[in-house]
């Protein structure tokens, strides 16, 4: 059988703690291509990074228990030794996070820290170290990138700094790139310019890319597919366009209807989710969005299979997924249709 280049399946993480174990990630299965995008979207503590540092194997050494199989060109990352994991991490996987100021170190210059990263995978000298650093730096827009290359990272502003940071995940040519919340912290025209590099950089690199965000209006603009996580689980799957124009998961139409300018409908007042998501300790029996969601009613006139019966994720169309009992999607799109949420 030939895999996909990467396909993570049926991945569980979960974390045992005082209070019972916690399931940040339960059964998960997605697959990406070289040269795509993957946005994974979904509220704090929905799995989309804890799942998505499973792939870097950042849980090892840690109480986290994770399982299943995740392929990477055609390796079984999570079969791998912490010895061949580590020389993995950063040359055919790299992480950029929302925060470059925690990721930096403060008390060195940026240039050392990314000519360490390629040193920790080539062996060169210092010096070519430096001379690959600036180009890196000059890549990713960072203008002056032979005097820039001797600053420390508070010289830098937000912006720089996420640049800094994309040409120090980029450096080693990675072949799996994971950009975890990558603009959140930054203004709004500086996070279109880090989007459009980011595009730019994979097309130029080929690389597989997978975008956490908790907007979709960042997933509208650069990914090919969505893999929209709740509770732990995937509960929406499929192409971008397919998604944001038919979304089949009220938790996915909540999400759309929350953000100003996807659907299209600018003068209509945000609807923000009700509620908030459940404890991954004790996840309700049925449907996780059950106690949330407006549409359980109209499933079997009670909601009672929802709050009993967890959905499978089953295909609704070639390549879209969802996990959710109510048939026909057209009832969340009408405005009129009387609602009030399960509790
Ligand atoms: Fe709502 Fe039921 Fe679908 Fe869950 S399964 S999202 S409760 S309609």
């Amino acid at each position: 059988m030939t895999r996909p280049f990467l396909s993570v399946e049926n991945l569980v993480v979960h974390f045992p703690t005082p209070d019972g174990i916690v399931r940040s990630t339960d059964g998960l299965s997605y697959t990406l291509e070289r040269g795509k995008t993957l946005g994974i979207v979904g509220e704090s503590g929905s799995g989309k990074s804890v799942s998505s540092s499973a792939l870097l194997g950042l849980h090892r050494g840690t109480s986290a228990r994770v399982s299943g199989e995740i392929w990477l060109d055609g390796v079984d990352l999570l079969k791998l030794s912490d010895e061949e994991m580590r020389k993995r991490r950063g040359k055919d996987v790299a992480m950029i996070f929302q925060d470059p100021l925690s990721s930096l170190h403060p008390y060195y210059r940026v240039g050392d820290q990314i000519g360490e990263a390629y040193r920790a995978h080539h062996n060169v000298s210092k010096r070519a170290a430096r001379i690959r650093t600036i180009e890196m730096l000059a890549r990713v827009g960072i203008p002056q990138p032979d005097r820039r290359v001797d600053d420390y990272p508070h010289q830098f502003s937000g912006g720089m700094r996420q640049r800094v940071m994309i040409a120090m995940a980029l450096i080693n040519d990675p072949t799996l790139l994971i950009a975890d919340e990558p603009t959140t912290a930054l203004d709004v025209t500086v996070q279109a310019q880090i989007l459009d590099l980011l595009q730019d950089l994979q097309n130029e690199f080929h690389t597989a890319l997978i975008l956490i965000t908790h907007d979709l209006g960042v997933i509208a603009e650069v990914a090919d597919d969505v893999l929209v996580m709740y509770a732990g689980r995937a509960v929406e799957y499929g192409s971008t366009r397919e998604l944001l124009t038919r979304p089949s998961m009220p938790y996915t139409w909540g999400l759309i209807q929350s953000i100003p300018d996807v659907s299209g409908a600018v003068d209509k007042p945000l609807r923000p989710i009700p509620g908030s998501p459940p404890s991954l300790v004790n996840p309700p029996k049925g449907c996780a969005f059950f106690p949330r969601c407006p549409y359980a009613k109209l499933v079997d006139g009670t909601g009672d299979r929802c709050a009993h019966e967890l959905p499978e994720l089953l295909s609704i169309t070639p390549g879209h997924l969802k996990r959710c009992h109510l048939e026909d999607p057209e009832v969340m799109y009408q405005d009129d249709t009387e609602l009030e949420t399960a509790r």
